[in-house]
């Protein structure tokens, strides 16, 4: 068998009638996923995205029936360990926990009869990234050493921050609890951050990738966007390429997903889709447009010049916090898990009038409240005008249109 044109090999394929399993075994035999099965006796840790206890169908989360087929398949080459992991987006001990239950992970495992539990349960470990973009170490589990292969199973999903998240992002929960957030803060802007995201994908480097695509996300990803029942399922083993690819079929602009070029940067893997077999569906079948996050369009920095496209950053895409009163149930989550702390509780516990108070000097805008809140209460709106007008700019043109339209008026009364 030949190894480096396996490598090459994506597969694409539609779920009919709802069968997930067969799906999700025609791409892993479509691309001799096997050969990774050398022996019997293997430790196998599986990485899912299990970002919050939302039910399946809210699309937030890994389907438990990706998971399962994958399970099923992997259990074919008798491996001695097959161990499901993540950690959750927020700060406190249990969120992941609660995750695995609310998201059906935990069910479907034990149902499977295989291990499954949070990252923070497993002793921990200093990584080092060999020549970091950005990050020279990070602290995860020391299974990511210990295991024999490691299955990526990220799920498609627009993303307020990052644009898309899918196999490059999902690798991000490989990190332990509070050193996510400590990692937002360390790199509070976006190219940077992204940057943070490839470093840890070097290190953790999953073997293969079976992507859920059965439902996606469109909109105000991650965690409060619109569900797209989409019933596909991607598999393959440059995460890179595939979330090229992802950004081929969903119609998003891969120039706005900085971590594709900081990837391609650092050789993680190929962005050139044209070296990659694709077999199964034709892409131009599955096709389907998703709405975008409202984020500020990057792909403007190689338009404009790049301190006007900084001014638009910091003052007119200036994103907004909003919480509706009506969904807050004033859980606590948001203040708890801010990584900046730019979150506080309300005076008031009146639910349905209080809400959190928001600090937007200290906001980094990394999004985990909007991600976490499990009643899908906050929002960032961009307000460009509003934000043009209170901005020093717009205060000067206002007061010198002003002073203008005084002047005229005195010049025609006098
Ligand atoms: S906004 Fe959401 S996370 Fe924050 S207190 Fe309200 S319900 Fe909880
Ligand atoms: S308020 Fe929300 S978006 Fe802003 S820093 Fe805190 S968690 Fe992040």
């Amino acid at each position: 068998m030949n190894y480096s044109k396996d490598g090459d090999l994506i597969s694409l394929q539609r779920i009919r009638e709802e069968n997930v399993e067969s799906a999700v075994f025609k791409a892993l035999e479509d691309i001799h996923a096997s050969r990774l099965f050398p022996k019997k006796g293997m430790k196998i840790l599986i990485k899912p995205n299990i970002l919050s206890g939302k039910p399946p169908e809210r699309a937030v989360t890994t389907h438990p029936l990706v998971l399962q087929a994958v399970i099923r398949w992997v259990k074919q080459f008798s491996p001695e360990r097959i161990i499901v992991c993540d950690s959750s987006g927020g700060r406190n001990p249990g969120l992941t926990e609660k995750a695995m239950r609310g998201s059906g992970i935990k069910a479907i495992c034990e149902k499977e009869e295989v291990e499954c539990f949070p990252f923070e349960k497993s002793p921990r470990k200093t990584y080092h990234v060999p020549s970091p973009l950005v990050l020279s170490e990070f602290i995860s589990s020391s299974l990511i050493d210990e295991a024999d292969l490691i299955i990526n199973l990220p799920k498609i999903k627009t993303h307020e921050l990052c644009t898309l998240t899918c196999c490059i992002k999902n690798i991000f929960g490989t990190v332990l609890l509070g050193n996510k957030a400590k990692m937002h803060t360390l790199f509070p802007r976006v190219d940077e951050f992204t940057a943070a995201l490839v470093d840890i994908y070097s290190v953790v480097k999953p073997q293969l990738t079976v992507i859920d695509g059965y439902y996606a996300m469109e909109g105000f990803g991650p965690a409060a966007g619109d569900v797209v029942k989409w019933n596909l399922i991607l598999a393959g083993y440059d995460g890179l390429a595939l979330d090229r690819l992802v950004c081929k079929l969903t119609g998003l602009d891969h120039n706005q997903v900085l971590y594709l070029e900081h990837g391609a940067k650092k050789g993680i893997g190929s962005l050139n889709l044209e070296k990659f077999i694709i077999k199964g569906e034709a892409l131009e079948h599955v096709y389907r447009k998703f709405k975008p996050p409202k984020k500020l369009p990057l792909g403007l920095l190689k338009l404009v010049p790049r301190k006007i496209h900084n001014y638009a950053a910091k003052i007119l895409y200036r994103s907004r916090w909003q919480v509706s009163p009506e969904k807050c149930r004033l859980c606590g989550t948001c203040w708890q898990n801010c990584p900046v702390e730019a979150l506080t509780p309300p005076n008031g516990i009146e639910i349905g009038k209080d809400i959190p108070i928001w600090d937007g000097n200290a906001c980094i805008t990394c999004y985990c409240c909007t991600e976490l809140c499990p009643y899908e209460a906050i929002q960032f709106k961009v307000p460009i005008v509003r934000n043009f007008l209170f901005s020093k700019f717009g205060a000067f043109l206002v007061g010198f249109l002003c002073g203008l339209g005084i002047l005229i008026a005195l010049l025609i009364i006098f």
